[in-house]
């Protein structure tokens, strides 16, 4: 089967109709790939049209591979900043790590970029493909019928739609999450939030203050601070048209209905005082910033329904924090093993390769997310004198040089067999 890697099938050619709910990178990429295996893929999406909405997005070169195999790279990268290095410092201001970055790393590049811009691209390429794209349709109902072998969803408004199997890529609140646990998944505070921004840098004058002007002078920079529980990374894109920045430290404040507020500068500020004056200077650049609560849940016990016609994806099967730097990649991995192995199980076999998509998922995607509160807990534990390469983002060759379209074709078949000798059991963690 590797000789099928990145080819494209005829439209339509496995008869396998799926509705895929959401359109952010989960759902979007899901359908791209279903439709370049021949599966005929309708998208809901409850928004009437894109925004642009948040601000620094990374793809890791496990998802760059995908971009890349999907045409999208020259794109992708245009609108990307170019960071050769993480010049990494203590809260005192002293360098004490610079981290060069290779482009390309295992046969693929990394993107950071603004989650809209890239966010376009892809919705540009699933419309390319002719996807059918419904904005502005909310789904309220999710239901299967095991007998009849079908799935399917209800829209505000009343329409209900059948297909062969739902996919539910609707985020990290998620309302399909419901149907398919049978209970309601609470988020619990991590303990963490972070204040993010992103804005144009001459119109923020970051070109004339001496603390700021290194963000935008050098080509594309990425400056890191570390300190006693907060970590503060800022980047410059563009050749230093915009600057985006993220902070992230503890708090304990009760969580909202919504996770996501207007930031106030001063409390900001607050967590940096004392700190290396160049953080209060390109923090206090922001005209505005987010305050996001970071949330995490449990990892869930299944991401099958009942029936095995539906499935979570993405954030709705397995939020992410942000220091992970994985959420987006892990939701694309999704979506491009979820086509293999409908292409390779048929029509007729929908349930086993359901179940088997989420076996070969599962552990792969828990191991990304503890990355992200290990690097976490290293850089908010670390002493003002650590110094080094203990100190760097990881990158390991697991989660980097993965091809998620080619490891499917690979264990597929052994996977298939395990269930079908063994039965399903529900995923379990190493
Ligand atoms: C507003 C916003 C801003 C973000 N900003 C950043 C950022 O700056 N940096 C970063 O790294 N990550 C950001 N993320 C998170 C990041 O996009 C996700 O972690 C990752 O891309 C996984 O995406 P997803 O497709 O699973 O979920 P999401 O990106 O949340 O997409 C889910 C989609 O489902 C739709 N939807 C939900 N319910 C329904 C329904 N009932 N019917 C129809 N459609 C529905 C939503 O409108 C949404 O478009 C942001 C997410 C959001 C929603």
């Amino acid at each position: 089967m590797q000789e099928n890697i990145g080819r494209i099938a005829p439209p339509g050619s496995t008869g396998i109709k799926i509705i895929v709910v959401g359109a952010g990178y989960a759902g979007l990429a899901c359908a791209i790939e279903c439709t370049r295996k021949g599966h005929d893929v309708v998208i809901l999406e409850r928004v009437q049209k894109l925004k642009v909405l948040g601000d620094i997005l990374s793809l890791g070169p496990n998802a760059g591979r995908i971009l890349a195999r999907w045409g999208l790279h020259d794109r992708v990268w245009a609108v990307c900043g170019h960071h050769p290095c993480m010049n990494l410092h203590n809260h005192l201001g002293e360098l004490v790590r610079v981290q060069k970055f290779e482009q390309p790393k295992f046969g693929a590049y990394s993107y950071n970029g603004h989650r809209a811009e890239i966010h376009r691209i892809l919705y540009e390429h699933a419309e390319e493909l002719g996807i059918s794209i419904r904005m502005g349709e909310e789904v309220t109902e999710y239901w299967e019928d095991g007998r009849r072998g079908v799935s399917g969803v209800v829209l505000r408004g009343g329409e209900r739609l059948e297909a062969d199997m739902v996919v539910a890529a609707d985020g990290v609140r998620s309302f399909a999450r419901k149907f398919v646990l049978d209970y309601q998944d609470k988020p619990k505070p991590s303990g963490y939030a972070v204040y993010r921004a992103w804005f144009d840098a001459a119109e923020q004058g970051v070109d004339t203050d001496p603390l700021t002007r290194h963000m935008v002078t050098n080509g594309d920079v990425f400056y890191g601070w570390i300190g006693q529980d907060v970590h503060f990374l800022t980047t410059s894109n563009l050749g230093g048209k915009s600057i985006s920045w993220v902070i992230t430290h503890k708090d304990d404040t009760e969580l909202l209905d919504t996770s996501s507020l207007p930031g106030k500068m001063e409390d900001v500020l607050k967590i940096v005082e004392g700190w290396d004056p160049r953080c209060a200077a390109i923090l206090s650049k922001a005209p505005e910033c987010v305050d996001w609560k970071l949330t995490v849940h449990d990892p869930l016990p299944t991401w099958v329904s009942k029936g095995r016609r539906i499935i979570l994806i993405g954030d709705a099967a397995h939020p992410f924090l942000p220091t992970s730097i994985q959420g987006a990649s892990q939701a694309i991995e999704d979506g491009v093993t979820l086509a293999t192995v409908l292409q390779i199980a048929g029509k007729d076999n929908i349930p086993v390769a359901l179940q088997a998509w989420e076996k070969i998922r599962y552990q792969r995607v828990r191991n990304a997310q503890l990355m992200g509160e290990s690097t976490r807990d290293k850089w908010h534990q670390a002493k003002p004198e650590d110094k080094g390469e203990q100190l760097d983002l990881p990158m390991p060759e697991w989660l980097f040089a993965f091809d998620a379209e080619a490891h499917a074709y690979k264990v597929f078949d052994e996977v298939r067999k395990g269930i079908e000798r063994d039965g399903y059991r529900l995923p379990s963690l190493a």
